[in-house]
């Protein structure tokens, strides 16, 4: 009940759309530390391969300067988005072709990209040194921070049990899967509001469950959902246990109000309660806000000298693509500004 997953010896490897590239890379694991031994130090590092990596990592190296890319993932969340229909000037793309192009277009320039390598630690000594899984060094002048965020879990039993067997976080994704069944989506911002909208196109009904009394979408979106017949919306909703025998049978909540507890007969939960930022590994050297995301000032820079961030990572109102690649080119110049400088 998800997009194609790939399974190693039992364990889930590789989920959604993966070219044989990457299944490779993914296959080999980080390279040895030994790898990286003769690397030069770089002008600017740029940590993530989404669309504020790419952006920043373009802009650095259009000036000339020694730049490398460190990367998990090339493409990042993008790749996980089937039409996009706000990318300026084009009307309509798909991720994974958008993400390509954006690597075609790294690829235009002398940038080193260091695929399949996750960073684990940012400090400054001499120079701002990012320490890699594998143990290995890089040293650089400037570095961008470009980690991107992930859907956060509800934690509840039954979440990672039932994952991609009737537990979805992408409606993009997932949700023509769905089609003639009746589904749940928790979470009743504009995330789970919009999921509801899509969903109700195909399922045979979906039912909001949110937290709090009422829900927190933009009211254009709530004024939408009201005109759906196939929508219910239940609201101080606790939810329990997803529960069911080899995929999602139902769903238990609480109402907040009454401690009641009630049973929903679904064969989807779609959890949509917001993004968690990639910055666990930045807790101990980087001011981050009350949600974890990297504060930054107007030219991107965070609080360590010669640090810099850009895209869902940051403390940025709004996360979208167009966005991402504005501030990864902020971050970038602001970067080249501070080398210029000192
Ligand atoms: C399903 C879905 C649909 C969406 N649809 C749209 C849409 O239609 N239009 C739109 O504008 N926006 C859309 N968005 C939002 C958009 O995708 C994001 O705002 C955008 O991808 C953020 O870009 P980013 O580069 O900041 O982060 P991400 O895209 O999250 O990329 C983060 C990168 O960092 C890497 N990384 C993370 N941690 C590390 C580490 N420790 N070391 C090395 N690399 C690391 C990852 O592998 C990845 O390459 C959608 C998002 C999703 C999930």
């Amino acid at each position: 009940m998800a997009v194609p997953t790939v399974f190693l010896d039992g364990e889930e490897f590789a989920s959604g759309r993966q070219t044989i590239e990457q299944l490779l890379e993914k296959a080999a694991g980080p390279t040895s530390k030994d790898d990286f031994a003769e690397k030069e130090l770089f002008d600017v590092l740029v940590v993530g391969g989404g669309p504020a990596g790419g952006s920043a990592a373009i802009y650095a190296a259009r000036k000339g300067i020694n730049t490398g890319m460190v990367v998990e993932t090339m493409g990042g969340q993008v790749m996980e988005t089937l039409g996009i229909e706000n990318m300026i000037g084009t009307p309509y793309t798909e991720g994974p072709k958008l993400m390509r192009q954006v690597e075609e277009h790294i690829n235009e320039y002398k940038v080193d990209v260091m695929k399949g390598q996750r960073a684990k630690d940012i400090r400054r000594n001499d120079v701002i040194e990012v320490e890699l899984e594998n143990g290995a060094v890089l040293k650089t002048k400037t570095a961008i921070l470009a980690t991107g965020a992930r859907w956060r879990n509800i934690n509840v039993p039954g979440e990672k049990e039932f994952k991609n067997k009737g537990v979805a976080y992408c409606p993009h994704c997932d949700g023509p899967l769905f089609a003639g069944k009746e589904v749940a989506v928790i979470g009743g911002g504009n995330s789970g509001i919009e999921a509801a909208i899509d969903l109700a196109g195909m399922a045979k009904h979906v039912y909001v469950l949110e937290f709090l009394p009422e829900l927190k979408a933009d009211l254009v979106l709530q004024n939408r959902l009201n005109t759906l017949e196939n929508v219910t919306v239940i609201t101080n909703a606790a939810t329990k246990e997803i529960a069911g025998s080899d995929h999602v049978e139902q769903l238990t909540y609480v109402d907040r109000e009454t401690n009641g507890e009630f049973t929903l007969a679904v064969e989807g939960v779609f959890i949509l309660i917001g993004l968690m930022p990639n910055t666990e590994w930045l807790k101990d050297r980087i001011v981050l806000n009350e949600r974890n995301e990297i504060v930054v000032d107007k030219h991107g820079a965070t609080n360590i000298e010669g640090v810099f961030a850009a895209g869902d990572c940051t403390d940025s109102v709004y996360k979208q693509i167009i966005t991402s690649m504005g501030s990864g080119a902020t971050a970038a110049l602001g970067a080249f500004d501070h080398l210029i400088r000192s």
